[in-house]
C-alpha cells in the first residue's frame, strides 16, 4: 500500500509517520531526504543540486520528479511508501499519479491530520525547556510537575525561534497549497480526516485502524480462523487438534 500523510507544520506529522513506518514496514519518501541523500552520494546530480542549493535557488520540479521516479520504481520500495510532505501542490499530485500508474501502483489512502491554528500556536508558544537537563515541556499541554527534580521555574526557558507569526504564516501557506491537493484525492474517495488534537496514542490508533483495513483482509481472515479454532475446536483438517 502507498499512503500520503498531510498535516500543517506542528501537527505531529513526523512523529506519526515514523510510527507508521515501523509498524507497517513502509518507507518514508520526503523530498528533503531524497535531495540530502543525493548530495551525500556525490553523484553528478548531487553535485548539481549542491550548487543550486548553495546559490539560494530552488531545485526544479524536473529534478524532484526524477528523484521521486527513482524511488517509486525501486522494487524495494514499491507499494510500501508513505509520502511525507509531498505532493505539496496540485501539479505535483497530478505528476505523482502519472508516475505511480507508469510503475503499476497507486495511492491507497490519504491521511489528513487536522489541527487548528489555535492549537499550533499554543504548542509553539507554550514550549519551554529546562536549562539544566534539557527536558522539554509545554505550559498548556505538558506542564512540568511540581518539584520534579531540577526542572524548577527559574531554570525553564523559552526558545526565541518559537515564533507565532512564522507559525501562522506557515499554517496559511500549508492550507492554501494543500486544499486543492486534498480535493484531488477526495474525488478519488481516498481521504480520511484524523483529529490531530488528541493524544499521540489516540491519533496513532486511529491512523492504524485505517491502514489495517487497507493492508489486510488476509491478516484478518487468518486471525478469525485462529479465534474460531479456539472457540470451536472441531476437525479443521489433518493437523487439527481433534
Ligand atoms: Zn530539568
Amino acid at each position: 500500500m502507498n499512503v500520503i500523510i498531510f498535516g500543517p507544520p506542528g501537527a505531529g506529522k513526523g512523529t506519526q509517520s515514523d510510527f507508521i513506518v515501523k509498524k507497517f514496514n513502509l518507507f518514508k519518501l520526503s523530498t528533503g531526504d531524497l535531495l540530502r541523500d543525493e548530495i551525500k552520494k556525490k553523484s553528478s546530480l548531487g553535485v548539481e543540486i549542491t550548487s543550486i542549493v548553495n546559490s539560494g535557488s530552488l531545485v526544479s520540479d524536473e529534478i524532484i520528479n526524477g528523484l521521486i521516479e527513482n524511488f517509486v520504481s525501486n522494487d524495494n520500495y514499491k507499494n510500501k511508501i508513505i509520502f511525507d510532505g509531498y505532493p505539496r501542490n496540485l501539479p505535483q499530485a497530478e505528476n505523482l499519479e502519472k508516475l505511480l500508474h507508469k510503475h503499476k501502483q497507486n495511492i491507497n489512502l490519504v491521511i489528513k491530520l487536522k489541527v487548528s491554528l489555535d492549537t499550533i500556536k499554543k504548542r509553539i508558544t507554550g514550549r519551554i525547556a529546562c536549562s539544566k537537563c534539557g527536558n522539554t515541556y509545554n505550559i498548556f499541554f505538558n506542564p512540568p510537575k511540581e518539584a520534579s527534580g531540577c526542572c524548577q521555574k527559574q531554570f525553564l526557558i523559552k526558545r526565541e525561534d518559537d515564533n507565532v507569526d512564522v507559525a501562522s504564516k506557515r499554517f496559511e501557506t500549508y492550507e492554501e497549497s494543500t486544499e486543492p491537493v486534498i480535493d484531488f484525492y477526495n474525488k478519488m474517495g481516498l481521504v480520511r480526516d484524523v483529529n490531530g488534537e488528541t493524544d499521540i496514542d489516540v491519533i496513532y490508533s486511529e491512523i492504524s485502524s485505517y491502514l489495517n483495513v487497507i493492508e489486510g483482509w488476509h491478516y484478518k481472515i487468518t486471525s478469525y480462523k485462529y479465534v474460531f479454532y479456539n472457540l470451536y475446536p472441531i476437525n479443521y483438517g489433518p493437523n487439527s487438534r481433534n
